[in-house]
């Protein structure tokens, strides 16, 4: 149990997130979830178990007295930071051909995904040096392999990564900074009802993944919860892939 950490979970309101949450909770942390979505929040919390160890917040990370304010409220509610996990993202990496790509589109997944990470990681940074805290940073495998028409979705991931080595090494002794690059997570049981949408399990899909799966919002908040954690503490600025190995196979045509 870790009855006294609390952590800052960004984009915590459905998906990875809300699995990462839900995870901590039952794992004895305290936990704060901000999200930019009100609907999902709320339908989050009343999801949740712990009510006592939970504090939801809507605050979009984008924006940088959000943050500030929603780390202050954090701090202030239960008397320190241990860890904060950027989670917040556009997670639809497909905009469309890049001829086509607007700045504004550009800009939008840069700013909730990249420099989200970056305001966390600033304002965070002065409460977490107290507790010889950790930061968790959701990249993905698209940092690292491409499909076409994803160019601001890979450049944030990317950035993210390399944002990741950086504040490692800016921020040690005192803070621990790793990235979790996610493969292919189904999320349909933690997204709120109105995004809920069938699962398909294409067999090619299963064949990219030596694990024999696509992954679950679990599979990413065990991960998540050791590295937040002392087992890991001689980690830090590491990108961890989870994705079955999905990145170490070659797919032919057939
Ligand atoms: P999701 O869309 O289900 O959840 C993302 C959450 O972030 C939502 O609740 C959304 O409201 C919130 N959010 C979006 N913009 C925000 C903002 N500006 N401020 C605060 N909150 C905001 O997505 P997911 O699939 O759970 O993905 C979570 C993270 O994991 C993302 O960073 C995504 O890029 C990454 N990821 C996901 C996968 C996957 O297969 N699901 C794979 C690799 C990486």
């Amino acid at each position: 149990m870790q009855d006294n950490k609390t952590v800052y979970v960004t984009g915590g309101a459905q998906g990875i997130g809300l699995g990462i949450a839900h995870y901590l909770l039952n794992t004895g942390y305290r936990v704060v979830i901000t999200d930019i979505d009100q609907e999902a929040l709320s339908a989050a919390t009343s999801r949740l178990k712990h009510s006592e160890r939970l504090l939801t917040l809507v605050a979009d990370v984008s924006n940088e007295q959000h943050v500030i304010d929603s780390l202050t409220q954090a701090v202030s509610h239960f008397g320190q930071l241990d860890g904060v996990v950027h989670n917040a993202g556009i997670a639809d990496p497909f905009h469309g051909p890049v001829e086509a790509l607007t700045l504004s589109t550009w800009q939008a997944y840069l700013n909730t995904n990249l420099t989200g990470a970056f305001l966390c990681a600033k304002h965070a940074a002065k409460h977490l040096r107290k507790q010889q805290g950790s930061i968790v940073m959701m990249a993905s495998t698209r940092a690292l392999q491409s499909e076409p028409d994803t160019e601001a979705y890979a450049a944030s991931k990317g950035g993210i990564v390399a944002l990741t080595h950086a504040l490692a090494v800016s921020l040690g002794p005192d803070v621990r900074v790793n990235a979790i690059s996610p493969g292919w997570i189904e999320v349909g049981d933690w997204q709120k009802p109105s995004r809920q949408q069938p699962v398909e399990h294409r067999s090619i899909d299963l064949a990219q993944h030596p694990a024999g799966r696509v992954g679950t919002p679990d599979d990413i908040a065990s991960l998540t919860r050791f590295l937040l954690s002392d087992e890991a503490r001689f980690v830090t600025g590491q990108n961890f892939v989870a994705d079955g190995g999905m990145t170490r196979k070659m797919i032919y045509a057939e």
